[in-house]
C-alpha cells in the first residue's frame, strides 16, 4: 500500500478516518497528537515540553516533531504503508518527511485532504470536549488552533498539489461519515491499482 497523509483542520476527522483506513487495509498509523498526549500522560521530558504548546493551541517546534516522527516510522513494520495523521503541519515538516522517506527508499504516497466548514468544525470540537475531555478542546484554544491551521498548515495544501498527490474530500458534498469513507476508499483503491 502507498503511504497516506491525512490532512485537514482540527475536528475534520483525521483520527476517525485514519483508524478506519488502517483497519481496512492493515496499514500502520502514526498520530503525532496521540504520541504527544501519551508522553504528557506518562510525565516524560518530551511530554513536559509538549504540554505548554498544546495547551496554548501552538505547534511543537519542527525539529522535535521531525525526530519523533522518524523514530515512530522506524518502529513500524515495513511494507504495509503508513498513515500520517496530524503530520506534516508546516512546510519544513513536509520537506523533512519527503527526505526521511526518500532516505529509506520510500515516497509520500497520497495526500487526503478533508474539507469541512468552520461552523461544523467548532460544533464537533465542542461536542468532543464533553465526551473526551481533551484539555485543548475549549473554545478559546480551538480558535487559536484554527488560526495556527490557517497561517501555518493550510498553505501546505498547495505544496501537496504541486507534488501531484493531493486528493480532496468535501464534507458538504459527501454529507455523512459513511459517504466520506466510501469516497476515500474508492480513491485509495484506484491509487493502489
Ligand atoms: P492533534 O491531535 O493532531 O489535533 O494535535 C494536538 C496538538 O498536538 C496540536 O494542536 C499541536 O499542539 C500538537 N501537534 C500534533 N502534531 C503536531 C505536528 N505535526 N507539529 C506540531 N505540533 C503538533
Amino acid at each position: 500500500m502507498k503511504n497516506i497523509i491525512i490532512f485537514g483542520a482540527p475536528g475534520s476527522g483525521k483520527g476517525t478516518y485514519s483508524d478506519e483506513i488502517a483497519k481496512r487495509y492493515g496499514m500502520g498509523h502514526i498520530s503525532t497528537g496521540d504520541v504527544l498526549r501519551s508522553e504528557i500522560k506518562n510525565g516524560t521530558e518530551l511530554g513536559k515540553i509538549a504540554q505548554g504548546y498544546i495547551d496554548n493551541g501552538q505547534l511543537i517546534p519542527d525539529q522535535l516533531m521531525i525526530d519523533i516522527l522518524a523514530s515512530q516510522y522506524d518502529s513500524l513494520p515495513q511494507g504495509k504503508g503508513v498513515i500520517f495523521d496530524g503530520f506534516p503541519r508546516t512546510t519544513a515538516q513536509a520537506e523533512a518527511l519527503k527526505k526521511m522517506l526518500a532516505e529509506r527508499g520510500h515516497d509520500l504516497g497520497m495526500m487526503i485532504e478533508l474539507i469541512v466548514s468552520e461552523d461544523v468544525l467548532m460544533e464537533r470540537l465542542l461536542r468532543r470536549a464533553q465526551i473526551e475531555g481533551r484539555a485543548d478542546d475549549n473554545e478559546e484554544t480551538i480558535r487559536k488552533r484554527f488560526a495556527v491551521y490557517h497561517s501555518q498548515t493550510e498553505p501546505l495544501s498547495k505544496w501537496f498539489a504541486a507534488e501531484g498527490i493531493r486528493h480532496t474530500f468535501d464534507w458538504s458534498i459527501c454529507k455523512t461519515k459513511e459517504g466520506m469513507l466510501e469516497a476515500i476508499f474508492q480513491e485509495i483503491e484506484k491509487e493502489n491499482r
